[in-house]
């Protein structure tokens, strides 16, 4: 389908985007690469008047780290740049690994990690790595911020906490603490080139080989990526055996509420579960030992 007539917008800076936001509120899009937006423009879901482009604004691709705040991410920053990036590679291995694993070539080359969160897909590869990681994302409004956790964003297929006149404007992932290992591992029965049908984040905090923290997020199994706490908690303080790690995988599958859909069988996404977050944790493990033990 051919798209919809809109009027596009193209702002200078953040704050005329936020001004252009609040004046045409309620009938307004932001459009970062548009690899979703466009998508659901031409097939009807969407059809705003007026949609924003942040693209003239010099500047928001950037990709930041410091010891203290850990990473930032704008709102432009891609998918591409975030998964070849050698610190996000070094530091975040899941967060690179997730955007590296997400869409094409072409597409990881126009989309944003921002738009991958804001458009608040289920089986969006990377928000199980970001929350896993405990990052939060701070939206702006015409003179005014706030701060909210990717734990408390999400509140069901699309839908998120934002409010209409709110823009993403950054996203900060702390600091790795010592000891940590991260994965993200996801499965599509189609092919490499296809959304998740499971997607599995996992942070471990190791000191040797008792489990000091445990973050497990599944994605496309639930309305919301979501942590399986009951999983988390029953590594949290213990000795990491297999048979631990077996129980746990258990307890996430036990947590996970999926649906059959056009993908695969919501019996197919809990085995999955069971088997993603089994390889995720040995794999967090492995990762968070120290060089010379490995
Ligand atoms: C062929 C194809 C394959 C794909 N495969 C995958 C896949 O494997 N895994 C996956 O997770 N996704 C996949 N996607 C979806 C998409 O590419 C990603 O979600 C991408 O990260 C979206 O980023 P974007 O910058 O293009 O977002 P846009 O389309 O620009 O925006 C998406 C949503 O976020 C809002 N938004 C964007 N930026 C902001 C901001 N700063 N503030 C407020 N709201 C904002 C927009 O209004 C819109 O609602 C695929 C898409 C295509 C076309």
């Amino acid at each position: 389908m051919p798209l919809p007539k809109f009027k596009y917008l193209a702002p200078k800076t953040w704050e005329e985007a936020c001004a252009m936001l609040a004046q045409y509120k309620g009938k307004v899009r932001v459009m970062a690469g548009g690899t979703d937006l466009l998508i659901k423009m031409s097939l009807g879901a969407a059809a705003p008047e007026y949609v924003i482009g942040l693209k003239n604004i010099p500047g928001l691709d950037y990709i930041k780290y410091d010891q203290t705040k850990g990473l930032t991410l704008g709102p432009l920053a891609l998918l591409a740049d975030v998964a070849d990036h050698p610190m996000i590679k070094e530091k975040y291995d899941a967060v690179a690994h997730a955007a590296s694993v997400t869409a094409t070539v072409q597409v990881r080359n126009m989309g944003t990690v921002a738009g991958n969160i804001c458009n608040a897909a289920p089986s969006a590869d990377n928000i199980p790595a970001l929350m896993a990681l405990d990052a939060e994302v701070t939206l702006a409004r015409l003179g005014g911020k706030r701060t909210v956790k990717l734990d408390d964003f999400f509140q069901g297929p699309g839908k998120t906490v934002m409010e209409p006149e709110e823009l993403l404007e950054k996203i900060t992932v702390p600091a790795p603490l010592p000891g940590s290992g991260t994965a993200y591992l996801k499965i599509s029965p189609r092919s490499k080139v296809d959304i998740a049908a499971v997607g599995v984040g996992a942070h471990l905090v190791m000191a040797g080989d008792v489990c000091q923290m445990a973050r497990i997020v599944l994605g496309a199994v639930a309305p919301v990526p979501m942590r399986a706490r009951k999983a988390e908690s029953l590594l949290t303080g213990q000795q990491l055996t297999t048979d631990l790690i077996n129980q746990t995988a258990a307890q996430a599958a036990d947590e996970a509420r999926p649906i059959t859909d056009v993908r695969t069988t919501a019996e197919y996404r809990k085995t999955m579960v069971y088997v993603l977050t089994r390889r995720a944790i040995n794999a967090c493990a492995q990762k968070a030992l120290p060089p010379c033990a490995k």
